[in-house]
């Protein structure tokens, strides 16, 4: 099965100090009681959604270093198409800083539904950008967001050749505040020059949900490289510009 070799790794946990908290802290997250004001002031559907989208991105702060080389990822090399930028997608409402540094993400045990998603981060003429750091966030396999801890949050650092390796669940689609979400996979992404990169993954095979979401992006879907019955191998390169 895909992952079930996955070697035991030292989880840490990223030391980062208050003061990269979102700007705002929790004044900048999209609550409850916003979406019930949006709601008193008569705002429709679109809108919500609209506000729903329209936090701020976190900055991922300097508790995420770039001086460190992930270990070697192995991993065939797909085409990369130079000067297309990884589109940006909205953070939304439930990115937790400090998540540990880890590339399986599963809960313990878990061997069904499993997804390893390997990729490069590179620059927009193809190179490969070491030590970039990917921090990941998702729902389980019940489209559940653990925000009290850090289920299914983890971030990463590429290999030299700019490779990333995260093994996870399949995330299932949700409604959180009345917005209806297709299954994704949250990202930040950021190398030693780069800006930071915030969007989200897709299924390829959720078609009926994924046309349900305004902000599924056909570009931003994973693809699949290898299916078992329990199990998905897939690929997604990130493009990001340096300086
Ligand atoms: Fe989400």
């Amino acid at each position: 099965m895909l992952g079930a070799t996955e070697p035991a790794e030292t989880v840490t946990r990223a030391t980062v100090p208050p003061s990269v908290e979102p700007e705002g802290g929790n004044a900048a997250i999209i609550t409850r009681r916003d979406m019930l004001a949006g709601v008193g002031a008569g705002l429709g559907v679109a809108a919500l959604s609209a506000l729903a989208f329209a936090r701020r991105d976190s900055r991922l702060g300097p508790g995420y270093q770039f001086g460190e080389v992930g270990a070697p990822v192995p991993g065939s090399e797909v085409p990369c198409t130079a000067g297309t930028l990884t589109s940006s997608e909205p953070e939304g409402p439930f990115y937790t800083p400090s998540a540990p540094k880890r590339r399986d993400i599963r809960d313990p045990g878990v061997s069904v539904g499993v997804l390893v998603l390997t990729g490069r981060v590179l620059d927009t003429r193809c190179r490969p950008l070491a030590r970039a750091v990917l921090d990941f966030w998702q729902t389980d396999h019940n489209g559940v967001y653990d925000n009290q801890g850090y289920r299914y949050r983890g971030h990463q650092y590429t290999d030299v050749d700019g490779r990333f390796r995260l093994v996870t669940v399949l995330p299932q689609a949700y409604t959180a505040i009345s917005i209806f979400r297709t299954p994704h996979i949250h990202v930040k992404v950021q190398g030693a020059d780069t800006p930071l990169l915030t969007t989200q993954l897709y299924l390829p095979d959720a078609e009926e949900t994924n046309a349900r979401d305004l902000g599924y992006q056909p570009s931003l879907a994973i693809r699949y490289t290898e299916r078992d019955n329990s199990s998905r191998g897939a690929t997604f390169d990130f493009v990001l510009a340096r300086g």
